[in-house]
């Protein structure tokens, strides 16, 4: 028998697959099981990588599970190919983004054809094409006409040596990613969607989805609501209420300071008027430009006092006002009212600054040295001040949220335009909907420069206000990518629709998502705002649900060498290069076979030399048993231990498959079924079950090579024969009842293993003590079995 040649079986099934058209949907069946699987579309910024072998044989290994069940399936593939990812990989490659995005585009295509994924290919799409983005500016529009999109000033990092906006992730230790400069705040007009206007719901909607536990926390987080009160402290000599966020209102009689976050309104007023203006000019400046997330963990506390003091509405006294980094504007009203005695951060604060500290709650959590409330318990106390300032206008029960408008203008070049035009007598006017697309100049100088890249694009930017036929310029920054990847899934179901961004009852059908999969990175931000995005679509009247995704698969880390593979670290296998020494079908295999695939993973060349051993293994014995003529095709065969492992296998697979998503151990059970046939031999009357079993049960792994085996086997087109079903009586309990008869008459009953052999069976039942008693002396003439049953001594 010639050995096994995956890469020729691989390239002849995949021609196959692809002239049957096997992996494209047309119209739905509306009488089958719909089942909508999408992997998260990649950034096309380099080459394929095992995170992208991971996450797409997730998706493939579960559509080819869901269509062989007999449901309809819907599992399409495009790129992420606007934003950052892709323009930054165009900057180190030295081309132009369009370029180096369609060029990277090509490569991931080709090697994730050679991995068999069963994408309907024909719905290929990529933000980067005016006939995608086209649609993003028109839900823009939309958003805008029904205020879900909004402009405003917002501050954002800025390096004052490159004269470019920073990106959060380019700030370390607040200073400049590229010339190391510190990083300077300032006030830039940038595009909003009114997320929080769905802040509630999302938290409330978050019981109904099937998400891992550690992804719904992520959100909650992300979200962060609080219920609390809010608390006027009236600053006297601004004749200004500042509104304060707290849960804690039962310590307000020891609020001994208030903290503006240095982003606060009020903080530019102040510095107008401060005594110590300079001072606290140049320290908000910097510490607005640090990240929020370094700044609330710092362990030493700077701020400056601003010389102006608030009133506390508790007990009338006049406290100072400081500014401090520690309190973030993304919290409650970003003002806090400052009680050292009973907040760790605060306590820090006092002590560096050398602030009174006044305890008001005792050991036992009684309130104390607070006038009519001494003496509550705090929880207590806490409803009761609330009640007192609502009652004198200085307060009211309120609930605050962690999540803030999301703004998605960027100063870059790739991206959508954001369709716009700005006139003077005007103001900000949208383009008309039969004027889009707004294209995308093809310009060489596409970096950065303080300014947004268009701006430079003249030709392109000067045009005519749409409402008076005045001069225009339109708007120069883009669109974020996260705007892209908020709604492509409905864009998949119908995806060259040039009259609408979709069909209603296409994107209705197939939505929302049953299965999505993706990293954990994307736990928050996409996945917040794909949720947005459909709240707002359904409110809007354009889809008919609000979620996107039903369920979620967060895949784990690819590691080697106990670290995540990536370029940086040089610690990188590549996908092409597996393919080229083992194949699709072995690598398809090993990555999920590691370990589950929801926990980080470590490549091993050993682990997946294991594996091609098995493939090897299952092409021989299968061809051995499909060669053999004692095991000729046809019915059923007697039930025999190989027979019931089949089933076994069968059951297992299917619910590692279904309701655990267990990948590795369903391999596992496959192997062991391979071994059992193995040990059986290919005499076994259930040889050919348990080969055709094993076949059918590892395809959505394997699809080449068990086409390949199927065929010989006498089938066809395994990729569309109904995934098998286990046989009830032959699934093994742990134990059975053997009944043990001499000459018909029942003599004793054991507990015995269900996967005790016949030989085996016979020589218990022979020595049971009870039944030996009756065939004592005598001759057995015939010994009949009954599998799983009976045994029966016919003596003389
Ligand atoms: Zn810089
Ligand atoms: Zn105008």
């Amino acid at each position: 028998m010639a050995d096994y040649d995956a890469h020729e079986v691989e390239a002849k099934w995949q021609r196959v697959w692809d002239d049957a058209g096997a992996a494209l949907v047309g119209e739905p069946d509306p009488t089958k099981e719909k089942s909508y699987v999408v992997a998260m579309w990649p950034y096309p910024s380099g080459t394929l990588h095992m995170g992208h072998v991971l996450v797409y044989t997730i998706g493939d290994v579960l559509t080819r599970f869901r269509k062989r069940q007999g449901m309809e399936v819907l599992h399409p593939i495009g790129f992420d190919s606007f934003g950052l990812p892709a323009e930054n990989a165009a900057f180190k490659a030295g081309g132009h983004p369009r370029d180096i995005t369609e060029q990277n585009i090509e490569n991931i295509t080709q090697s994730m054809r050679r991995m068999g994924w069963a994408f309907d290919w024909s719905r290929l799409t990529s933000a980067h094409e005016p006939e995608y983005y086209v649609w993003d500016q028109w839900l823009f529009l939309k958003l805008l006409e029904a205020g879900l999109a909004y402009r405003k000033g917002a501050p954002v990092k800025w390096c004052p040596v490159d004269q470019v906006v920073l990106a959060n992730e380019q700030v370390h230790d607040g200073r400049c990613e590229y010339c190391g400069a510190e990083v300077e705040a300032k006030n830039l007009e940038q595009w909003f969607f009114r997320t929080t206007a769905y802040a509630q719901e999302m938290l409330d909607e978050l019981e109904t989805l099937e998400w891992p536990e550690r992804i719904k926390a992520a959100q909650r987080n992300w979200i962060g609501r609080s219920e609390g009160a809010e608390i006027v402290f009236h600053v006297e000599e601004l004749a200004e209420d500042v509104p304060v966020f707290t849960t804690r209102a039962d310590t307000l009689f020891g609020g001994t300071f208030a903290v503006l976050a240095p982003e606060h309104p009020l903080v530019e007023r102040l510095i107008e008027r401060s005594p110590h203006a300079e001072e606290l000019g140049t320290y908000v400046k910097y510490a607005v430009a640090k990240r929020g997330e370094e700044r609330a963990a710092a362990t030493e506390k700077t701020g400056v006092f601003t010389g102006f003091f608030a009133t506390n509405p508790a007990n009338d006294a006049r406290i100072p006002i400081w500014v401090a980094d520690y309190v973030l504007m993304d919290y409650g009203t970003g003002a806090i009212m400052a009680v050292p005695a009973h907040d760790e951060r605060d306590a820090q604060f006092a002590e560096t600054f050398d602030l009174p500290i006044v305890p008001v709650i005792d050991e036992d959590g009684t309130m104390i040295d607070s006038a009519q409330f001494t003496g509550l318990p705090a929880e207590e106390g806490k409803l009761a001040i609330v009640a007192w300032l609502e009652e004198r206008g200085l307060g009211k029960p309120a609930i605050s949220y962690r999540l803030r408008d999301w703004g998605w203008s960027r100063q870059r070049y790739w991206g959508s335009p954001i369709p716009i035009v700005y006139c003077d007598a005007c103001g900000a006017v949208p383009v008309p909907y039969e004027d889009l697309p707004v294209l995308l100049p093809y310009i060489e100088d596409y970096k950065p420069r303080g300014i947004a890249p268009l701006a430079g694009a003249e030709d392109w930017v000067q045009t005519t206000c749409p409402s008076c036929g005045g001069p225009g310029r339109r708007e120069v920054e883009t669109m974020d990518t996260f705007v892209d990847s908020s709604w492509y899934f409905l864009r998949f179901t119908d995806p060259h629709n040039a009259e609408a961004p979709w069909r209603r009852d296409l994107a209705d059908y197939w939505n929302p998502v049953d299965q999505y999969i993706g990293g954990v990175d994307h736990a928050t931000m996409h996945m917040i705002y794909a949720r947005f995005f459909m709240k707002a679509l359904n409110d809007l009247g354009l889809i008919g649900f609000r979620e996107p995704f039903a369920a979620f698969f967060a895949n784990g880390w690819v590691n080697l060498g106990g670290t995540k593979m990536s370029k940086s670290k040089g610690n990188v296998i590549g996908p092409d290069e597996v393919l080229d020494e083992h194949g699709a079908d072995a690598l398809r295999l090993y990555i999920l076979f590691i370990g589950p695939a929801n926990e980080d993973m470590d490549w091993t060349e050993t682990g997946l030399e294991g594996i091609v051993r098995f493939t090897r293994r299952l092409y021989r014995i299968v061809s051995e048993v499909a060669e053999s003529s004692s095991s000729s095709s046809g019915g059923a065969p007697p039930a025999n231990d190989l027979s019931r492992k089949a089933h076994e296998t069968i059951a297992k697979v299917t619910d590692d498959l279904g309701r655990r998503q267990s990948f590795h151990t369903a391999i596992s059970a496959v192997i062991e079924l391979l071994n059992e046939l193995s040990r059986a031999g290919v005499d076994d009357p259930a040889a050919r079950l348990a080969a055709e079993t094993a076949v059918s049960l590892i395809q959505p792994w394997a699809p080449h090579i068990t086409e390949e085996l199927w065929q010989k086997l006498g089938h066809e087109r395994l990729w569309e024969s109904p995934w098998p079903v286990a046989d009830e009586p032959q699934l093994e309990r742990e134990t059975f009842e053997l009944v043990v008869q001499v000459n018909g008459k029942v003599r004793d009953r054991l507990e015995v293993a269900a996967t005790t052999s016949e030989d085996e069976l016979v020589a218990l039942a022979s020595t049971s003590p009870k039944v030996q008693a009756h065939i004592d002396g005598a001759q057995v003439l015939k010994t009949i079995v009954v599998p799983r049953k009976l045994v029966n001594f016919v003596v003389s």
